[in-house]
């Protein structure tokens, strides 16, 4: 049965849980079914800034997570949490491993959090996990996105969140090292958790203000802001709460909706190009032809690019 999409939007986790099952089917035979709720629920939903928090293991994601979400409630702020494991492709379920879960008040009506397992990354998965997300994103204020930087989840994550969080640890001189050498893409908020070890973690925040501020930024454009959080403190959040805020304010400003329409382009081109490798590509025309046919489409949400994509596949 089709879940109510009022009560989704009152963000009753009953029907937050049964959506989310709904879309998470992934029978072939209901897949135009769910097509058609996520774009019923697209077109009559808010949408909220969806955060995605992503890090090398051990660094605290986890913890800070569950600090996070004190802070917002403590604002009023309704959070969805999808987290995404990456490492449990071994069995069929959210395997955590050692990581310490996100721990919440299971009785607050403002918190739900859904774990899944990133396995490998099959067609199927990649779907159901930005579904998981909109759902989350038509519920609550404000979801978030939380996964384990390590390899593709971590440009999965840029092209799937609104506002990118990246966590590292005081210490940690290789991320820094990344960060530096533009590796990697300058998140919007970086954040050094374990602050609590105060020496390393002032030496880390200088360090990395001193090469961020090389970065040229146009005007107008994002200033990536740099927080530190203890999450054995409890100290930070305040802060880090403010600057997602703040994020979110100069997304509004910005245009969200164009935003996210371009990374949801990119990221359909990306996940289909490791569905369909290289040589898919070329059998739907090359990246460039792809890329036209997203612009000119009126494909709005990651799912309905990434179905645009494959549709391509099945008609060539
Ligand atoms: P994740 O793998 O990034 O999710 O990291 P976890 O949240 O599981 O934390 C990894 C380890 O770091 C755990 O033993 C935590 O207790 C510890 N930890 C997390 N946050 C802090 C912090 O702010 N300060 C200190 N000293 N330890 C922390």
């Amino acid at each position: 049965m089709e879940p109510s999409i009022e009560r989704i939007r009152a963000g009753e986790k009953g029907a937050v849980a049964q959506a989310l099952n709904f879309v998470e089917d992934i029978r072939p035979a209901m897949r135009a079914d769910i097509e058609r709720f996520l774009a019923r629920l697209e077109e009559s939903a808010r949408r909220a800034q969806v955060v995605g928090i992503t890090g090398p293991p051990g660094v605290g994601k986890s913890s800070l997570t569950s600090a996070l979400i004190r802070e917002l409630r403590q604002r009023g702020v309704s959070v969805g949490v999808v987290a995404v494991d990456p490492s449990s492709k071994r069995s069929g379920g959210a395997l955590l491993g050692d990581r310490a879960r996100i721990r919440y008040d299971v009785s607050d009506q403002g918190v739900f959090i859904r774990s899944m397992a990133a396995g490998e990354q099959l067609g199927g998965l990649a779907r159901a996990s930005q579904a998981a997300v909109q759902v989350m994103a038509a519920a609550f204020d404000l979801v978030i996105v939380e996964t384990v930087g390590v390899g593709q989840s971590e440009t999965d994550i840029e092209d799937i969140a609104d506002t990118v969080l990246f966590v590292v640890q005081p210490g940690s001189g290789d991320t820094l090292q990344f960060l530096k050498a533009g590796v990697m893409e300058i998140p919007d908020i970086l954040v050094i958790n374990k602050a609590d070890q105060e020496k390393l973690a002032r030496r880390a925040y200088l360090d990395l203000k001193g090469s961020l501020t090389y970065k040229e930024v146009a005007e107008g454009d994002w200033h990536p802001v740099i927080v530190r959080t203890s999450a054995v403190q409890g100290t930070g959040f305040d802060e880090l709460a403010d600057a997602i805020g703040a994020h979110g304010q100069w997304l509004e400003k910005r245009g969200r909706a164009a935003h996210r329409r371009l990374k949801a382009q990119r990221w359909a081109l990306a996940t289909f190009t490791r569905l369909a490798g290289e040589l898919g590509i070329e059998e739907a025309g090359g990246r460039k032809r792809l890329l036209r046919l997203l612009e000119e489409s009126e494909a709005a949400t990651h799912r309905q690019c990434l179905g645009l994509l494959l549709d391509q596949r099945s008609a060539g």
